[in-house]
């Protein structure tokens, strides 16, 4: 019997949807009934908590009242002020119901706010109720929801004060809301596609994990995701689905933690190493306890035959490149060849520059491969390899190209691993016979998280700076500020320090991005005219990106004026200040790297971050109403986690939270899948569930070839056809 698999179903033919909303869908990457079904809402609308405005006094007041309650009226007025504080526009909506009025108050997305209500229309607002200065209760931010039309075709929504139900709100933009897919569209063509293609739902787990874990079956489980019963229906449904993502993803890191542990013997490199001794003396300080307990385990790693595997975290500026250089030592002390792999030319470059003059007294031969350099000069390079005269090479991924052969290889650090996919990992390590290979990494993640994302390495954590590291000052100014930021600026040069002014540029806008961030070099150089500036972004070639580099470095350049080519690693002690235009299009882990390349030596250091909110990486215009307003939410959560803290631990904890770790870790490049429901971060315990299952799993059954073992095959092999094919790690 040949079954109709949701999977390959397109959505074409199902009720409800034609070529345009196919098309629409499929441009928003929803191109199967599976899509649709798997296209989880982003929220729900919760009768349980919708109030009458009149009880929202009592409600601001009950001080346990944490989470938001919602209510719905039609929008009565909409008016915009001004704040006489930071003379921003705010937008003021006052919302009414048969009980009384409410105003809404957003302090960010004015320009967008202005125009996106209509009187009259019937909203649902949600917020933790606050009190205004004159005691009325009033909603900040809410999240809000557009309920026009919506009883024409949800009957129960005419009755929405005496119902029980719970509405699922969906993501859309603009492209799809021409089309009517809407939030209130979504729910009608998931509505028909469970109506009518529930049966084709097939099981992705085995019934053994179902029962061990209690879990619900997956075709229930998607159906009340989409429109449970109640919320004990919702959470049962959510935590099966939640499971499902973990699972696979703990299944792959269990496969591929297998196929390290089949690696025969590696290399089993000696004790003592003079040469480590002798870098160790030469310092001008000592090493910190956690760099030595780091350097301690590494160093027990190598000694084992068993090839090392292991993540060396530490936040920006705890000194891992030491610790790395040093066990680097102990393989070139047993004769082995050692890489060193930078994400940038420009760390590659920065690397090779410190580590020479830190391992040059000791006659160790190190060479520097990057792309771009003169063929003749490669051509050598590449020989010295070879013949294994190199000792250390440093360089960035052009390290891994085929052409590059070691005499041999047994040591491999990668910097910044975040940047760099597993895969090409995989292909570093087959160049030697099994060489240890030591990752590092500076986004800073809960150690037990870090086992879920590297969950095929051992991790050593850097877990304190070194002593003479004063807090870095921290502020947010808008652009109306920044003549006020240049004078500090000045004040700053004039003492001898200098300063970095950094500005955005993304993939999608790259061209304008670099046309705004050349003209503002020019603009810049004109406004500190005493002063010797230095531009440097990532299309610059790299013996001009070198050479400003070093001249920055030297001191002959006073502000490096940059894109966001030196965000990771970059070292130089006297630069005190740190700008960031735009900051608001940054990532929190990426300001948080930014700002770590001051504070870096013993004086003051501080971090400016310049923003009007209104602008976004992203056109506000494509988003719809509520995820313009999310967007502008995030981008403020943003800046003020980097007011309140310098701990990247918590910095990565509200990153993760805020972006979710597919993106976190770049997907597409890590070779970490898409997390749609599942949160590592809130959903521990499930993560450690389905880690134990996953591991359980491949233990009993390590090629997935038990007949109760053939959905979960299928599933997984569909899943990650692209990041892995079973048949390489089986
Ligand atoms: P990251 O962990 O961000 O890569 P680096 O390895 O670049 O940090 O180190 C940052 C700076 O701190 C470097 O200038 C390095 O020489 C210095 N450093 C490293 N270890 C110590 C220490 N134990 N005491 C003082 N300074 C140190
Ligand atoms: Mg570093």
């Amino acid at each position: 019997m040949a079954e109709k698999r949701i999977a390959e179903s397109p959505l074409q033919f199902l009720k409800g949807i034609g070529p345009k909303r196919s098309a629409a869908l499929e441009a928003h990457g929803i191109a199967t009934v599976e899509d649709l079904l798997f296209y989880f809402p982003r929220g729900y609308l919760d009768r349980s908590t919708i109030v009458p405005i009149v009880d929202l006094k009592k409600l601001a007041q009950t001080p346990e009242i944490t989470s938001p309650v919602t209510v719905i009226g039609e929008v009565f007025r909409q008016e915009a002020r001004r704040a006489r504080r930071t003379n921003r526009m705010i937008f003021i909506l006052t919302l009414k119901d048969e009980s009384g009025y409410l105003s809404c108050v957003w302090f960010e997305g004015f320009h967008w706010f202005k125009d996106a209500f209509e009187n009259g229309e019937l909203l649902a607002a949600s917020a933790v109720p606050t009190l205004d200065k004159l005691g009325r209760p009033q909603f900040v931010h809410p999240q809000f929801d557009r309920l026009k039309g919506v009883e024409e075709d949800e009957p129960d929504w005419g009755k929405m004060f005496n119902t029980g139900a719970i509405i699922p709100k969906y993501r859309s933009n603009a492209e799809l809301t021409k089309v009517g897919l809407d939030s209130r569209g979504f729910r009608r063509v998931i509505r028909n596609a469970l109506t009518s293609r529930s049966r084709e739902i097939h099981e992705t787990l085995s019934s053994e994990i179902l029962q061990s874990s209690n879990l619900e079956p997956l075709a229930s489980s998607l159906s009340s995701i989409h429109f449970p019963r109640d919320f004990s229906n919702l959470a049962s449904a959510s935590r099966r689905l939640k499971f499902d993502e973990l699972f696979f993803l703990q299944l792959m890191m269990a496969l591929r933690r297998r196929k390290l542990k089949e690696v025969e013997a590696g290399i089993s490199f000696k004790t003592e190493s003079s040469l480590a001794r002798r870098l160790l003396d030469s310092l001008p300080f000592s090493l910190t306890n956690a760099q030595k307990r780091t350097l301690r385990e590494i160093a027990n790693d190598m000694q084992e035959a068993k090839p090392m595997n292991r993540l060396l975290q530490g936040d920006v500026g705890s000194g891992k490149t030491i610790v790395a250089l040093l066990s680097a030592l102990i393989a070139i002390d047993s004769g082995y060849q050692v890489a060193l792999m930078a994400p940038t030319e420009v760390l590659a470059e920065q690397h090779f520059s410190t580590i020479s003059i830190l391992l040059k007294p000791l006659g160790i031969n190190i060479q520097l491969l990057v792309g771009g350099q003169k063929r003749r000069l490669r051509e050598d390079i590449l020989e010295d390899i070879r013949r294994g005269s190199a000792q250390l090479v440093v360089g960035t991924h052009a390290i891994i190209e085929s052409k590059v052969e070691f005499e041999a290889i047994g040591f491999v650090i990668i910097d910044e691993q975040h940047r760099f996919g597993v895969l090409q990992r995989g292909e570093l390590k087959q160049k030697g016979s099994n060489p240890d290979v030591l990752v590092m990494s500076a986004t800073p993640i809960p150690r037990t998280l870090a086992m879920t994302i590297y969950g095929d390495l051992d991790v050593s954590v850097i877990d304190e700076l070194p002593a003479n590291r004063k807090p870095i000052r921290t502020a947010v100014r808008t652009k109306s500020q920044v003549s006020k930021v240049h004078e500090f600026l000045k004040e700053e040069l004039a003492r001898g320090r200098q300063a970095y002014i950094v500005f955005p540029l993304v993939e999608e806008s790259e061209k304008i991005d670099l046309k705004a961030a050349v003209n503002e070099f020019e603009s810049l150089q004109k406004e500190f005219s005493d002063y010797a500036l230095g531009l440097l972004h990532g299309r610059m070639r790299s013996e001009e990106k070198d050479e400003t580099m070093q001249r920055f470095k030297s001191g002959a350049l006073k502000i490096l004026v940059a894109t966001t080519v030196i965000e990771v690693g970059i070292d130089i002690p006297n630069a005190t200040v740190m700008v960031i235009e735009n900051a608001e299009r940054f990532g929190l882990s990426q300001l948080h790297q930014l700002r770590g390349r001051v504070g870096r030596g013993a004086d003051q250091s501080y971090c400016i971050l310049i923003s009007d909110t209104q602008y976004f990486g992203r056109s506000l215009k494509k988003l719809d109403a509520e995820a313009a307003a999310e967007e502008q939410i995030r981008a403020s959560t943003r800046l003020q986690t980097m007011v309140e803290t310098s701990d990247g631990f918590k910095i990565a904890e509200v990153d993760l939270q805020l972006r979710g770790a597919g993106e976190l870790f770049g997907t597409r490049q890590s070779g970490m899948p898409e997390l749609r429901i599942a949160n590592l971060v809130d959903d521990f315990e499930l993560v450690q569930l389905a880690r134990r299952e996953a591991f359980e799993l491949i233990e009993r059954d390590p090629q997935l070839q038990l007949p109760s073992s053939k959905p979960i095959r299928d599933r997984f092999e569909k899943k990650y056809r692209a990041i892995l094919r079973l048949g390489d790690v089986s």
